[in-house]
């Protein structure tokens, strides 16, 4: 086995799987204002940016060659409904058209988070009415708002619409309101495995979406089950997604691998926050070598059966290749 490992050369010649910025996808967290560059503290060198800060991210994602943004948003204020997130003059929204009026920022995929969790004042995905034991999260008056978040987003300029909140029903009811909006090219990248994670835990400083109360697991998924992923993944393309999206991804690569084997359509997979942060600690303290460390983490999802990966070393990482 070692004469084809002998060079580099050799090893790059009979290499099984591949890593290439355009595989890749930069989240960004847009934010209120202007100039506003604002760091996540517990993410070292990301960024809450105000819309024209994202055109200049986009510029730079861009020049790298990679394949796309995910949008987040952090707006002015929230309310019970998550009224937000389907307002043509909300943060994504906003962003969206300026990015689409950018020739740079143009050529990357746009792709529109889809969910209530950054606009509700309670952080839920969905509509909370109390019970008797304490609140539930309802799901078919959630479904419906994010219907109207995502026709709002398609039309404001997104590419493509990512639901993220794990509501039942919810990609028949988006692909519908998408439809009804005269948006029937825009696909859906549907995060159909996702599930409840500690991993989670930046991202909800980044996006300012805590849950006020309670936690997600009666709609995020159980991250004991791989069954129920494939069951998940199997409803939402049935329901019209186009793509869908994995995450977390290291501690799941296994269910990523599962998806692959089962299903045709193209795959993600979200390295979160979490996984981010835990690197970037250990960088810090000097613990990993950063460059490999990084590279490895994304090609072994590669490797699992990812087609293309969200993550926040996106850039760093199209810099190395
Ligand atoms: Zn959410």
């Amino acid at each position: 086995m070692r004469r084809l490992r002998r060079t580099e050369a050799l090893r790059n010649l009979v290499r099984e799987t591949r890593l290439e910025p355009g595989q890749l996808i930069y989240p960004l967290f847009v934010c209120p204002g202007e100039g506003v560059r604002r760091e996540i503290s517990s993410m070292p060198g990301v960024f809450n940016v105000s819309v024209d800060e994202a055109v200049k991210e986009a510029e730079e994602a861009a020049g790298l060659g990679l394949g796309g943004l995910l949008l987040f948003g952090l707006p002015e204020s929230k309310d019970e409904e998550g009224s937000g997130a389907a307002d043509p003059q909300g943060i994504v929204q906003t962003a969206l058209r300026a990015l689409k009026a950018n020739a740079a920022a143009k050529k990357l995929v746009l792709i529109a988070d889809v969910c209530l969790c950054e606009y509700t004042s309670h952080g839920h995905c969905g509509m909370v009415h109390e019970t008797a034991d304490g609140f539930e999260v309802e799901n078919d008056s959630s479904v419906e708002a994010l219907g109207r978040a995502a026709a709002s987003l398609a039309l404001a300029g997104a590419d493509v619409v990512a639901p993220s909140d794990m509501m039942d029903g919810r990609v028949a009811e988006i692909r519908r309101a998408l439809d009804d909006a005269g948006r029937e090219m825009v696909p859906i990248l549907s995060y159909a495995s996702k599930f409840a994670s500690a991993f989670y835990g930046p991202f909800r400083e980044a996006a300012d979406s805590a849950p006020q109360f309670g936690d997600r697991k009666t709609y995020q998924m159980d991250g004991a089950n791989v069954r129920e992923a494939l069951r998940e993944i199997e409803m939402d393309l049935t329901e019209g997604a186009d793509m869908i999206l994995m995450k977390p991804a290291m501690p799941y690569l296994d269910v990523v691998r599962a998806a692959r084997d089962r299903f045709e359509v193209p795959m993600g997979a979200y390295q979160v926050s979490g996984e981010y942060s835990m690197l970037k600690a250990a960088f810090a303290k000097g613990w990993l070598e950063e460059e490999r460390a990084m590279l490895e983490s994304l090609i072994g999802m590669r490797r699992a059966g990812a087609d293309f990966i969200v993550s926040y070393f996106a850039k760093d990482a199209a810099r190395v290749l």
